[in-house]
């Protein structure tokens, strides 16, 4: 019989899932409490990083570059334009965790690489203002996703390969029933031999014992106060700034709508029903200093800001296993604010461990480690 599999929460990762399982024949029913793309979870607000020399740990590293080739393939099976290579650039204090770890990456996965002083960053993309004592690794092949098309692009062809997808339905309830599970929605009640949950910003409260936690995260939109050429996604890579050891900001080229940056990390702790999303002017401010440092050009008008969701565990790696009690459901994420590039990966990933009933991965960055 053609396994079947539910699978929760339909964002990045779960249209993903539908879609590589669909894909592969199996019977999926995708079911999301919104309608996505919507700007409610993680994976709203026009752009998203992709890079390769992953400074987090060098395990991530081939999981990116099947990611890349999986976007690449989406692209031609939808006809949308998903992925915009850049190139990055990545500035730190020599000894900084971003610049030794991506340098580490680089080396141990030879990837194309070059390593800049401050002055020639500032020759070559001259938006950039790092100080003297600041260094870059340049990644060439480091670029902008466009999430919300992402999300939509896997959904059609989810729904192509005959996934069913049901919006506006939250799962209200659900258990395991023998080898497989049953689960009730103000719709209907639905079984299946597995489960996969993508459930982002809402998995805490649904593994209230895993210590995982949501953390509010501002985008915000500026425009360039002079010199906009600098801005252009020809002249101006991606960027991502270690500014202190352990704090981050990032940042893309204008895109059409405005510059987006923001912090990576430092927001307070939230649930996603109950999250402030009105961005104050005392954060408009703080990101402003930043720019003011390091990206002189862009202190122009500030443009309009976007609240989205971390999930994050505790070593800031990814949660991707099984369920601790009941091995027919698989947890996908969190991925601890660094996890959409992977996404279309982890789709395939995902779908493979479902068919074989096998899950290969790294376990020091994807298994339950706590
Ligand atoms: C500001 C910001 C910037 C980021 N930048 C980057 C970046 O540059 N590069 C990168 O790789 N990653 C980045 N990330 C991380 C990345 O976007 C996330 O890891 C990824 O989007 C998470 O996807 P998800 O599928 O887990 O969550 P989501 O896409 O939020 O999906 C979860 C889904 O579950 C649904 N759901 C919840 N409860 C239920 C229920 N009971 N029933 C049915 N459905 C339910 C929700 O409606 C939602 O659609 C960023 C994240 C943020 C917030």
């Amino acid at each position: 019989m053609t396994l079947s599999v539910i699978v929760v929460g339909l964002g990045a990762m779960g249209s993903a899932v539908a879609f590589h399982l669909a894909r592969r024949g199996v019977r999926v029913l995708g079911l999301d409490r919104f309608t996505p793309p919507h700007p409610f979870g993680s994976s709203h607000g026009e752009s998203r990083i992709i890079r390769e020399a992953y400074f987090e740990h060098p395990a991530y590293v081939p999981l990116v570059q099947r990611a890349y080739e999986l976007w690449q393939e989406m692209e031609i099976l939808s006809g949308e334009s998903l992925l915009r290579i850049t190139g990055g650039v990545l500035l730190g204090a020599p000894e900084s965790e971003m610049i030794a770890g991506a340098l580490r990456s680089a080396q141990i996965h030879s990837l194309a690489h070059e390593v800049l002083t401050a002055s020639e960053v500032r020759k070559r993309f001259p938006a950039l203002h790092p100080p003297e004592t600041f260094i870059a690794v340049y990644e060439p092949r480091a670029g902008v996703l466009r999430p919300e098309a992402c999300v939509a692009a896997h959904l059609r062809m989810a729904g192509r390969y005959g996934a069913a997808l049901h919006f506006e339905e939250p799962v209200r309830e659900w258990r395991a029933d023998g080898d497989g599970v049953e689960v009730v929605t103000d719709r209907g009640r639905y079984s299946a031999d597995r489960m996969v949950w993508c459930l982002g910003a809402w998995l805490p409260t649904w593994l209230p014992a895993a210590p995982l936690w949501v953390e509010r995260q501002v985008m915000f939109w500026f425009c360039p106060a002079r010199d906009a050429e600098h801005f252009t996604p020809d002249r101006c890579p991606i960027y991502i700034v270690e500014f202190a050891p352990g704090d981050f900001f990032y940042g893309f080229p204008e895109l059409g709508k405005g510059v987006k940056v923001a912090r990576h990390h430092g927001g307070t702790r939230c649930a996603p029903e109950t999250v402030q999303r009105v961005v104050g002017e005392e954060e408009v401010e703080a990101m402003r200093g930043l720019l003011q440092r390091f990206l002189p050009g862009l202190d122009g008008p500030f443009m309009r800001a976007e609240v989205c969701l971390y999930t994050n565990a505790p070593d800031g790696h990814f949660l991707l296993d099984r369920h601790p009690e009941h091995p027919q459901v698989l947890v996908v994420s969190p991925c601890s604010g660094h996890g959409f590039k992977f996404s279309s990966a982890i789709g395939e990933l995902v779908a493979e461990a479902v068919r074989n009933d096998a899950i290969r991965y790294d376990r020091t960055i994807f298994g339950w480690r706590w």
